[in-house]
C-alpha cells in the first residue's frame, strides 16, 4: 500500500472555494499529485476542544459554514464526503497508545478548514473523511507529539492534513485586496518558518512563539498554526518538509503549504 506525507496545508479565506487564485490552483492539483488515499484524517484549526483532542464519528458529515458576511453562494456549496469512522477509531487507538486519550463525537460535521481545501483537493467527495480536533490551550511540542502517535496511519492508506494558516492576523486583514502586498511582519516570519523547517530544526520551530519574529503578531492565537505541529509529529521523527506552495493573500494571509515525510 503506498504510503502518503502528511500535509500542512493553508486553507486562507474562505472564498478560497470560489476565487481564483495561486493557492486555489495549486490545492486543484494536490489531489491529484498525492494520489488517492483510502481515507483523510484532517486536523482543522476550526474545531478546538479543550483536555484533549477529539474525533468525528460521523458516518454523513454536514458541510459547516461556519464564518459569516460571505456571498450566498459560499454558503450553497456541500462537500458531502463519507465520513470515516473506521479511520477516527484506529487514530484514536494510536493515540491511546501514546497515552494521550481522545475523545469522540457522534455528529461533528466538516468545518471550512476541511471542506473547502478538500473540495478542490477531491473534489468528488468520495474519499471517507474524519476530523480532528486542536487542543485548546495545548502548546506546539504537544501538538508535534499528538502527530507522532499518527505516523503509522500514513502507511495504512490514510491522508493525514494538518489545516490552518502559516500566518493568521484577522484583525490586521482590513479588507486588503487578494494581491496585497505582504509586509515585513509577515514575510519575515514566512521565512524563519521555511528556514527551519528545511532545516528541520524541530528545537526551534516548537520554540517558535519566543524565537520567530513577529510570532505573536502573525499569530494572536495559535489554533491556526497547531496543525502544522500535527503534520510535522505525523510525518514522523526524522521526516524532512518539502515547501510545496508559497504565496500571500490579502497581504496578511500567507498560504504555504508543506510535505513531512
Ligand atoms: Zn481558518
Amino acid at each position: 500500500m503506498s504510503s502518503f506525507p502528511a500535509i500542512f496545508l493553508s486553507h486562507g479565506s474562505p472564498m478560497l472555494a470560489l476565487q481564483d487564485s495561486p493557492a486555489r490552483r495549486f490545492l486543484q492539483g494536490l489531489g491529484k499529485s498525492l494520489g488517492r488515499p483510502q481515507a483523510i484524517v484532517v486536523v482543522s484549526a476550526h474545531w478546538e476542544t479543550g483536555g484533549g483532542p477529539a474525533l468525528s464519528l460521523a458516518p454523513r458529515p454536514e458541510t459547516i459554514h461556519d464564518f459569516g458576511g460571505f456571498p450566498r453562494a459560499l454558503f450553497e456549496i456541500q462537500y458531502p464526503a463519507p465520513g470515516a469512522p473506521e479511520a477516527a477509531r484506529r487514530a484514536a487507538a494510536l493515540l491511546a497508545a501514546a497515552d494521550i486519550p481522545a475523545g469522540f463525537s457522534a455528529d461533528r460535521g466538516l468545518d471550512h478548514g476541511a471542506w473547502v481545501p478538500l473540495g478542490l483537493m477531491y473534489p468528488d467527495a468520495d474519499i471517507p473523511v474524519t476530523q480532528l480536533s486542536v487542543v485548546h490551550g495545548a502548546s506546539p511540542a504537544d501538538h508535534e507529539q499528538l502527530g507522532r502517535a499518527l505516523a503509522p496511519l500514513r502507511s495504512e492508506g490514510v491522508l493525514v492534513v494538518g489545516s490552518g494558516s502559516l500566518t493568521h492576523n484577522l484583525v490586521e486583514f482590513r479588507g486588503q485586496a487578494i494581491d496585497a502586498p505582504a509586509p515585513d511582519w509577515v514575510s519575515g516570519f514566512e521565512t524563519w518558518m521555511k528556514d527551519r523547517l528545511e532545516d528541520s530544526d524541530r528545537a526551534a520551530l516548537l520554540d517558535y512563539r519566543r524565537a520567530a519574529p513577529f510570532a505573536a503578531r502573525n499569530h494572536p492565537t495559535e489554533e491556526h498554526l497547531l496543525p502544522l505541529f500535527v503534520a510535522m509529529g505525523a510525518g514522523g521523527p526524522d521526516a524532512s518538509a518539502t515547501r510545496l506552495h508559497a504565496g500571500v493573500e490579502h497581504g496578511v494571509l500567507a498560504m504555504d503549504a508543506y510535505a513531512f515525510e
